[in-house]
């Protein structure tokens, strides 16, 4: 039986940064205005722009993780995670510091009486072959495990390489590659859902299939950048909202 809840919130692709200040005041007053009847909120990754281990703190990864834990102690939210692309090796040292429960890809929820299945998104990527390629390789625990072994400062290295790299593919074809609708149609005839909840593609928008005579609706969230997003579901429906970063008014 999926855990079940009246209600919930999702973000994802927040890229919390030093270097966006603006954005991390965007996240703290998010913070501020979850309503205190909020069951659940879920954070569908790339929540950090780079996370190399949970051993390797900041003040911003500090004050996140007192700003998580205040929420699910003050108003009792259940604080949910999925990886991303970006902090998949966020662990689950810094998920118990922030209360949250680390979940794995795809996992599934009733809320508000629809089956939903949440997720980073970008596996549905597949017409990327070589990041797929990558992604196999990288996201192996024993892999992950071995990269965590590393010594922090070769850690920070290896990050900033990636993050250049893919800063030059995206300098090449500023695009946002996006999901693979068949890849998307065979997800949904595999988990028997109706509402999927994804990010990584900063491409936010509501998508609506029928599939074998079902209503499925795919949700996908938008990046934190000059706008913010986030999506509610309750028992009146899903809805899909964006403010903006610098006077957020959520
Ligand atoms: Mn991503």
């Amino acid at each position: 039986m999926p855990l079940s809840f009246d209600n919930a919130l999702f973000i994802s692709d927040i890229h919390l940064t030093e270097d966006r200040p603006d954005v991390v005041r965007a996240f703290f007053a998010f913070l501020q205005w979850v309503p205190e009847s909020t069951q659940a909120l879920f954070i569908l990754g790339d929540f950090f722009e780079y996370w190399v281990g949970d051993d390797l703190t900041t003040e911003l990864a500090d004050s996140v993780a007192e700003g998580l834990a205040a929420l699910a102690a003050t108003k009792q939210v259940q604080i949910f995670f999925v990886a991303g692309n970006r902090d998949f090796a966020l662990g689950s040292h810094y998920a118990s510091r922030c209360q949250m429960t680390l979940l794995s890809d795809e996992a599934q929820f009733d809320i508000a009486g629809t089956a939903v299945v949440v997720t980073h998104g970008d596996q549905y990527c597949s017409d990327d072959v070589s990041y797929q390629r990558f992604r196999k390789v990288i996201r192996q625990p024993l892999v992950l495990t071995a990269l965590l072994w590393l010594p922090k400062k070769r850690r920070i290295q290896l990050a900033g390489r990636l993050r250049a790299r893919s800063k030059a593919r995206f300098g090449a074809n500023p695009v946002y590659i996006d999901v693979n609708e068949q890849t998307i149609a065979a997800a949904f005839a595999c988990l028997g859902c109706a509402l999927m909840v994804h990010g990584h593609t900063h491409r936010a928008d509501i998508h609506r299939y029928t599939q074998d005579d079902q209503s499925l609706t795919r949700l996908v969230l938008g990046d934190w950048h000059r706008v913010g997003w986030y999506a509610q579901l309750d028992a009146t429906g899903h809805s899909l909202h964006h403010f903006a970063i610098d006077q957020p008014n959520f």
